[in-house]
């Protein structure tokens, strides 16, 4: 029914970057993990899974590379997906990354994920609170290496855009298992970003017109590129007719969040699309409530009428 499932590990990154509130939860994951708390979510995710058997599944976390038991959780959820992206932040230790059990995963299936969220040595330290810039494109080096598709999505409206592409080429010299992608707007980190966002409408509109010559000025024109969310929310860029989502009119995305969690009760926060407001979504008691809930509230549910609120609208021109 949902070609796409969006689920966060319930494990500790090592990141404190200055766009993303989960890190923030980092504690709370560490002591849902020690209490075996998140085993029984992570559980939860697999029986989803095995039940709507979508085509991709999307993993974020925390980290879910470092999570102990990522292979085993991999293995449990591939006859039941095509795709499997997972989210990382390539903020690890060398140690931590040599740790990491990558021969014990469906690699045929993974495709690593990671938005870049400035790829300039100064912005970065900034923005991640000192995490080293040289660890971090040592790591993507070292997994660039790996027979594993890996995928970079630059986020289409930041000013330096080409100077970023240019610079990811020069020090991390991609290859063919690199795939690269445009975000329209970052859309992490319940709207920390959203004054920039909403003054480069301008620039993200012209950009989405213009991708071709674009990324042939970055050097980048020989290589096929996938403009994502701008992709899927094209139906929308035009005037802004929200019956027209993609989204709205047929199940396509089923999201989790985690809610509510301690050793009696665990409740995830369940959406049907990315850009509805954060303070929305439906809750799912896990033990208590069943399956087709999720699939109920999309058709009978009233989570349309918040369309007005749509995120996506809020950073893009609409005329
Ligand atoms: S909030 Fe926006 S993206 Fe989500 S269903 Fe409504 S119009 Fe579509």
């Amino acid at each position: 029914m949902f070609d796409y499932i969006r689920l966060q590990i319930i494990y500790p990154c090592n990141a404190q970057c200055a766009w993303c509130a989960t890190h923030r939860k980092n504690p709370w994951f560490g002591e849902l993990y020690k209490e075996g708390v998140a085993e029984r979510i992570h559980q939860f995710y697999i029986q989803v899974i095995r039940h709507f058997r979508p085509q991709q599944v999307f993993i974020s976390g925390g980290e879910p590379l470092l999570y102990p038991e990522i292979a085993r959780f991999l293995n449990d959820i591939k006859d039941n997906v095509v795709q499997i992206n997972l989210f990382t932040s390539y903020q690890f230790s060398e140690t931590a990354r040599e740790r990491i059990p990558f021969q014990a995963m469906p690699l045929d299936q993974i495709l690593f994920c990671h938005t870049p969220i400035f790829f300039e040595r100064h912005r970065w330290h900034e923005l991640t609170g000192g995490f080293p810039f040289d660890l971090y494109v040592k790591n993507i080096r070292a997994m660039g290496k790996m027979s594993v598709q890996k995928r970079f999505k630059f986020i289409i409206n930041h000013e330096s855009l080409v100077e970023e592409i240019q610079n990811f080429q020069d020090l991390v010299e991609p290859d063919r298992s690199f795939e690269f992608g445009l975000k329209v707007i970052n859309d992490q980190g319940g709207g920390l970003n959203a004054d920039i966002i909403s003054k480069s409408k301008a620039l993200t509109n012209e950009r989405v017109q213009s991708l071709d010559r674009l990324l042939s000025d970055a050097g980048w024109g020989k290589i096929s590129y996938k403009i994502g969310s701008a992709a899927i929310m094209a139906s929308l860029l035009g005037d802004g007719d929200v019956t027209r989502c993609t989204y709205r009119q047929q199940p396509t995305e089923l999201r989790f969040a985690l809610y509510r969690a301690d050793a009696h009760k665990q409740i995830l926060k369940y959406r049907y699309c990315p850009y509805f407001p954060s303070d929305f979504g439906y809750r799912f008691h896990i033990g208590r409530d069943m399956l087709d809930k999720l699939e109920r509230n999309y058709y009978r549910g009233n989570f349309r009428d918040r369309c007005q609120d749509c995120r996506f609208l809020q950073y893009v021109n609409v005329a």
